[in-house]
């Protein structure tokens, strides 16, 4: 069974890969210094598993314990490295937070790693590092420029990683860039559990259905879209997970350094997501077209081709599937909301 250390893995997508890799077969150890995470998660895991993953709660900053961990597990073979902040916003206004977190702890994992010999690395980045474009789906080597301080933390990441693959060719790095990850797992007992106001676009819709948000502001209307509101490329959280061991059963072939996006190849506009969301869950989303949002582009959507042609992945999950999946979650919230 081959052990896997997972950073952040408490999280939104670490929880579904963590159940996602115990399912395949592998055995994980959890590090999570629980900032955007709740510990009642990993119990979650154990419902759905019937398995307790090991679990340090820590920070990958902490070049000690990341020390203890390897040297207690020296049979971790591979690093999934989701742990880091993600707020755009937060990012604009607390950039050395971003950069020190992000950045910084990746060195720090990157560094014992190579001293521990675990050269093998899956790194969440985002469709966030590319420069945006008019209407052509992005692909891989399509020119990259973060538009705000998160997105400079994944691209310096993103090179940091290409840079140390050039220093040692024994290393095995695979880089994902995710688009717009939603859903949640088919059990309803994990999910996306965002603090406060969402920024997000399903989150926001799911509250508004439930009543907890009164409506929905539709970020602009004026686009050069079929419709006018803005398309983005929605991928299941289940899609995402089954790239994640994709990308690890190739990795254990191959050496090298890839960079694969994961997305559905399909953009849904604004409107598109509120109607399957009403029809697919039968409720109501009141909502309002108003003025654009700062720094949103028109469209982005992936070129998922090479992920297929390399990995032999592709998302198999469509809108319907999202958003109830989203929605079955939300109801679990609001019925522990309620007691
Ligand atoms: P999340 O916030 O739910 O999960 C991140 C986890 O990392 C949290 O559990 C948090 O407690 C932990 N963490 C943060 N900093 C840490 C640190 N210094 N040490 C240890 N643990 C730390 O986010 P998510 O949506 O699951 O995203 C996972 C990764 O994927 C992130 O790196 C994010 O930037 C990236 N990503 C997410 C999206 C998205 O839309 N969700 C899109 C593209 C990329
Ligand atoms: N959006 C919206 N109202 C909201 C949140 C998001 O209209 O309350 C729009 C947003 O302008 C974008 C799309 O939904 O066009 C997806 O936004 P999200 O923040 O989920 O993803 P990102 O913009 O980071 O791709």
């Amino acid at each position: 069974m081959q052990k896997i250390l997972v950073t952040g893995g408490l999280g939104y997508i670490g929880s579904h890969t963590v159940v996602g890799l115990i399912e395949a077969g592998f055995d994980v150890v959890i590090l999570d210094n629980l900032s955007n995470a709740d510990k009642t998660t990993l119990d979650r895991i154990a419902q759905i598993t019937h398995h307790t993953p090991i679990f340090f709660e820590g920070d990958i900053r902490d070049t000690e314990l990341l020390s203890k961990i390897c040297l207690k597990h020296p049979d971790i073979k591979a690093v999934i490295h989701f742990a880091g902040l993600k707020a755009v916003g937060e990012s604009v206004a607390h950039p050395l937070k971003y950069y020190d977190n992000n950045v910084v702890g990746s060195i720090r994992l990157i560094e014992a790693m190579q001293k521990h010999h675990i050269k093998n690395i899956i790194f969440s980045s985002s469709a966030t590092v590319y420069a945006p474009q008019k209407e052509a789906a992005l692909r891989e080597d399509d020119s990259k420029t973060p538009s705000n301080p998160y997105g400079q933390t994944k691209w310096m990441i993103e090179n940091i990683l290409k840079d140390q693959y050039g220093s040692d060719p024994t290393w095995r790095i695979s880089v994902l860039r995710y688009f717009n990850p939603v859903g949640a797992h088919g059990s309803g007992l994990i999910g996306e559990n965002p603090k406060g106001i969402p920024n997000n676009l399903f989150p926001y819709i799911a509250q508004t259905a439930s009543g907890i948000r009164q409506k929905l502001n539709v970020f602009g209307g004026d686009y050069p879209t079929a419709d006018g509101t803005a398309m983005r490329d929605y991928i299941h959280i289940d899609d995402l997970v089954k790239g994640h061991i994709a990308a690890l059963k190739y990795s254990s072939d191959h050496k090298g350094y890839h960079a694969f996006n994961l997305g559905t190849g399909k953009g849904t506009s604004v409107l598109e997501a509120i109607k399957v969301f009403e029809k697919t869950n039968e409720v109501k989303i009141p909502y309002e077209v108003t003025a654009r949002r700062e720094g949103d582009i028109a469209t982005c959507f992936a070129n998922a081709d090479l992920a297929y042609k390399v990995l032999g992945w592709k998302a198999t999950k469509n809108l319907e599937d999202m958003c109830r999946d989203h929605w079955r979650w939300q109801q679990h919230l609001n019925q522990c909301r309620s007691h």
